[in-house]
């Protein structure tokens, strides 16, 4: 007799998207059960809900356009992430990626690749997970790549959201632990702007949901704790073909993105000032810098990109919160629309 009989029929698919909200779209998500062997079709939902659409014309589309193993329910189940459409089928005022897409076609030919640090902080209830319920922990300093549970909090969630990442088929690079306390980093990339920007939302959302289980909820916000304490970012490394060919490149991308530097800020992240103060390894909102291995400025070109002569520079700015479908369209249009 065939084993076949016990194979299940269907898969979970869990639909994925970005809302309305403002001034910083969340994501938003629902499942559809799928008959094996049927790829994802265009599906709706209810913007009247998401700030995506008003109560007397709710419906808006969900256009899968990636998805991957779903890591938490395992078996056949799908992650799909979707672009939101309206229902003449063109993009919603809050898709972001179509806008990207359009850049990232028109600039193909310089091989943009990206690699984007995303730093996020654990809180349980109104406070970071781990610390004191008066008071604050020692100040800053043993926290940062730190071991120990007197040193970080939550390493168990971040382990956890590591291997998901792994077994979805993201290209996560690494994880640490950040200068504030409950504050991590995971890197994705390098790869093309648009997948590094889809990969990026999906395991954001893998970091909620996963965060979800043990009851903690993990935030963007650029700075989330007032006064000397780390904020944020979302450090955007890049290069292009000429970029990792010769570092004559990597200084004229860093001044093109100083030519546009107020553009970017507006864009990088609800709560920017906050966090770019010319404190705590950055260079202030109001000010362009770049330089070698400095990170008080805006673009750092890392040390090893100096001594090799080419490779890439590491755009600071980037607030945590900030969107990757718009992040990395701005700076592949700054960048390649001066490049020669
Ligand atoms: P930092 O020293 O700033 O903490 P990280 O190691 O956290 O640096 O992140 C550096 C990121 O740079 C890596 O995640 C990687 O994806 C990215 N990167 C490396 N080489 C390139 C490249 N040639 N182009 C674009 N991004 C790159
Ligand atoms: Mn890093
Ligand atoms: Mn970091
Ligand atoms: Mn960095």
């Amino acid at each position: 007799m065939s084993s076949k009989q016990g194979e299940p029929k269907v898969y979970k698919a869990e639909y994925i998207w970005m809302d309305g909200a403002e001034p910083t779209q969340k994501l938003r998500c629902k499942t559809k059960i799928i008959p094996i062997g049927q790829e994802p079709p265009n599906w709706g939902f209810d913007g009247s809900s998401t700030n995506q659409a008003t109560g007397h014309a709710s419906d808006c589309v969900l256009k899968p356009v990636y998805n991957c193993p779903d890591p938490v329910r395992g078996g056949p189940h799908r992650l799909v992430l979707c672009e939101v459409l309206l229902t003449d089928l063109t993009p919603h005022p809050t898709n972001t990626r179509a806008k990207l897409l359009e850049v990232a076609e028109k600039y193909k030919a310089h091989d943009m690749w990206i690699g984007i640090e995303q730093e996020y902080t654990f809180f349980s209830g109104i406070k970071p997970l781990g610390w004191p319920d008066n008071g604050f922990p020692a100040p800053q300093f043993g926290y940062y790549c730190g071991v120990g549970a007197d040193e970080v909090y939550g390493r168990e969630i971040v382990e956890e959201h590591l291997d998901m990442c792994i077994d979805a088929g993201l290209m996560i690079a690494g994880i640490n632990a950040e200068v504030m306390p409950a504050q991590w980093e995971f890197q994705i990339g390098p790869c093309g702007p648009v997948q590094a920007s889809d990969q990026l939302w999906i395991a954001r959302w893998l970091l909620y949901r996963v965060a979800e289980d043990y009851g903690v909820s993990a935030t963007l916000a650029p700075k989330p704790v007032k006064g000397d304490w780390n904020g944020a970012g979302a450090h955007t490394n890049f290069s292009t073909k000429a970029m990792r060919e010769s570092i004559v490149a990597c200084e004229a991308a860093a001044k093109a993105l100083g030519e546009e530097h107020a553009l970017h800020i507006a864009e990088y992240g609800a709560g920017i000032e906050e966090r770019l103060t010319g404190k705590h390894e950055t260079c202030s909102y109001k000010q362009f810098k770049y330089g070698v291995s400095d990170r008080g400025a805006s673009v750092r070109i890392p040390w090893q990109v100096a001594v090799d002569g080419k490779g890439y520079i590491e755009d600071r700015r980037p607030c945590a919160n900030m969107d990757p479908y718009v992040v990395t369209r701005l700076i592949t249009n700054t960048v390649c629309s001066r490049a020669k």
